[in-house]
């Protein structure tokens, strides 16, 4: 039998198409996240993050490059509904209500009572119970973002693909749904990699950090973690204070300012 690996994306290469030449939006990138691993990109805007998510997702085909997500195919991983996908702009369909958005994916007359009960614990989750009849015009952007976790997670996807999932709630909620994320990662033990632009949230969810440069997009530094050991539930955002959470956030923040004085250095 095939082993299950986590995602491997090899040699990853893409184009996009700029006034009659091509821009080089990623080159030669390689990931790889462990079977149940949490991996974090980061990066400047522009620098390919949502490009390369796309590609892991099989949303995008890349220009070079191979991409395996549990020894199969983004492609074949969507149409066995093992992937959940969260991207930036929450695509909520706006004919449908809260409650039907969140079980959007879930074929019609597979919706038993573990759905109707998942569907309910989720609504909790996301504070949202009182708001399940309501149509995506009706919410705040914060409410659309977390009604699209909530579609995601329903499926209890192996794979996690997250495009900034947290970033339009204010800071409160985001700290909320930051725990909530990571106990729903430990439950699922779902393989993750995650786009954020917050460095606290990409130590508190992952086991290794990507940074990413630009121009073109590329891998410049993997970071470990490791904070694991420490985190439980009751002392989660108490690991902020910690002296190993400071001493990885200052290798990301040295990481990202080394990328930022590069873009800034004149080329001759
Ligand atoms: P990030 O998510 O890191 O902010 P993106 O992956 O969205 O960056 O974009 C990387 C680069 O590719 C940017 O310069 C962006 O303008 C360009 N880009 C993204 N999507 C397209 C597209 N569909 N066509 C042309 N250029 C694109
Ligand atoms: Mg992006």
């Amino acid at each position: 039998m095939e082993q299950k690996l986590g995602i491997e994306m090899c040699g990853i290469t893409h184009f996009f198409p700029k006034n009659n030449s091509e821009f080089v939006a990623l080159k030669d990138v390689s990931v790889n996240v462990g079977l149940g691993q949490v991996v974090s990109i980061i990066g400047p805007s522009g620098c390919g993050k949502s490009t390369l998510l796309k590609i892991a997702a099989g949303v995008l085909e890349p220009t070079f490059g191979t991409i395996n997500v549990h020894g199969l195919s983004p492609y074949e991983i969507q149409e066995s509904n093992q992937m959940g996908i969260i991207f930036q702009d929450h695509l909520l369909l706006p004919w449908l209500n809260v409650e039907q958005n969140i079980k959007l994916l879930i074929e019609s007359g597979k919706s038993d009572s573990k759905v109707e009960s998942k569907l309910q614990s989720l609504l909790r989750m996301i504070g949202l119970e009182k708001f399940s009849k309501y149509y995506p015009y009706q919410l705040s952007g914060g409410m659309r973002q977390r009604v699209s976790l909530a579609r995601a997670l329903i499926l209890n996807p192996s794979v996690l693909f997250m495009d900034e999932p947290l970033s339009s709630l204010d800071e409160i909620t985001r700290g909320i749904m930051r725990e909530e994320l990571y106990e729903m990662q430990q439950l699922s033990g779902a393989t993750t990699l995650l786009v954020t632009h917050s460095i606290q949230e990409a130590i508190m969810l992952s086991d290794r950090i990507l940074v990413m440069a630009t121009n073109p997009g590329r891998i410049s530094e993997s970071i470990d973690v490791n904070l694991s050991g420490l985190i439980s539930r009751t002392n989660f955002r108490d690991i902020e204070l910690s002296d190993e959470f400071h001493a990885v956030f200052l290798k990301v923040r040295e990481s990202l300012q080394l990328i930022s004085q590069i873009e800034l250095t004149p080329r001759v």
